[in-house]
């Protein structure tokens, strides 16, 4: 297999021994009649079963299969980000190794994304997980990710989604963070949509998460959301939470003032005066928090060579000022 694929998938596995080898075979029976070149990339992460020696006796006779070996178990953020990393493709669709998500679904989200888009989320609008400890929790964090990044897809959690590599390329991921994908990407001006798609009980193996995950992703949203918003100028953050404090000090203070001449309460029995300089404080503090934070995102911005914002094309130009997306 010569040809640069234009497809890669990516699969995170973490002790699937009884589902990779019925996987591998609904992904070669849904894609290979497309009749394009894909490859299909397996991050085994740090399982403790038999997942990596089936994949391996698969890839031996398969060099559509790549595979990639984790030393440990790192997590499931960091086993895509490994995918994406390897992927050559010009479009990445990951995917659970747990049979959850259908292989079959994998031609529609392409053909989407080829209508002109640069993300196309996967929607398990029949979602077949526990209701209570699954549903609802991830109801919330899809309501709460939705509205605070105004992407309004409605399932961010699905790993099933289709991306345009260019869009991967920028995207680091940290934490819970690969189901902020599509609204990172469109913070950075990516063309983002969502489709249904089909979703099945899990037959075996454990499901690996429980309730904890959603404070996990909803720390995260908070990051997303601050870096999305104030990622370049976080003074504005910072300083807006700084001068509110040292104003609501000051009046505290002012107010302390006035009891003390007009109503004959004396200052240091006064607990408004604590209080006064306690908000002032946190407000100093608050500023310089800010000042720091300036500090911190010019080394990131600067060493890395990240320009502060997203070009899309340009006309007439010998050499573009930063990457451009194609
Ligand atoms: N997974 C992983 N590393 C982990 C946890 C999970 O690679 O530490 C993989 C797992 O094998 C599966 C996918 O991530 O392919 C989703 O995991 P799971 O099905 O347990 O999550 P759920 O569908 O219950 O949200
Ligand atoms: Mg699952």
């Amino acid at each position: 297999m010569g040809a640069t694929p234009y497809l890669s998938i990516v699969i995170p596995v973490y002790n699937e021994e009884e589902n990779v080898r019925r996987l591998q075979e609904q992904v070669t029976a849904a894609v290979d009649p497309l009749g394009i070149e894909y490859e299909v990339i397996y991050v085994d992460d740090g399982s403790r079963d038999r997942s990596f020696e089936i994949l391996r006796e698969l890839a031996s006779g398969n060099p559509r299969m790549r595979l990639i070996r984790f030393r440990r178990n790192f997590g499931q953020t960091p086993a895509m980000a490994a995918g994406f990393d390897a992927a050559r493709g010009e479009v990445i669709v990951p995917l659970d190794a747990d049979l959850q998500n259908d292989p079959v679904d994998i031609p529609r989200l392409l053909a989407k994304l080829e209508e002109g888009y640069d993300v196309v989320s996967g929607w398990r609008q029949k979602r077949q997980d526990k209701g209570l400890t699954r549903r609802l929790p991830s109801m919330i964090a899809n309501a709460l990710i939705a509205r605070s990044t105004g992407v309004r897809i409605h399932d961010y959690g699905c790993t099933l989604k289709a991306y345009r590599a260019s869009v991967l390329k920028d995207v680091r991921l940290y934490g819970e963070m690969h189901r902020f994908i599509p609204a990172w990407a469109a913070l950075e001006g990516a063309r983002v949509t969502e489709m249904p798609v089909t979703h099945h009980p899990r037959t075996a193996g454990k499901s690996k998460y429980g309730l904890s995950r959603t404070f996990r992703v909803i720390l995260d949203l908070m990051v997303v959301r601050f870096l999305g918003g104030y990622g370049t100028k976080p003074i504005h953050l910072f300083g807006g939470m700084g001068f509110t404090l040292c104003g609501a000090g000051i009046l505290t203070g002012l107010i302390t003032l006035y009891q003390k001449f007009f109503e004959g309460i004396k200052a240091h029995r006064n607990p408004l005066l604590m209080l006064a300089v306690f908000l002032f404080l946190l407000g100093v503090q608050a500023i310089m928090l800010g000042l720091l934070a300036e500090l911190g995102i010019r080394t990131y911005h600067e060493s890395q060579g990240k320009p502060i914002y997203r070009i899309a094309e340009m006309v007439n130009f010998e050499k573009a000022p930063a990457p451009v997306d194609s």
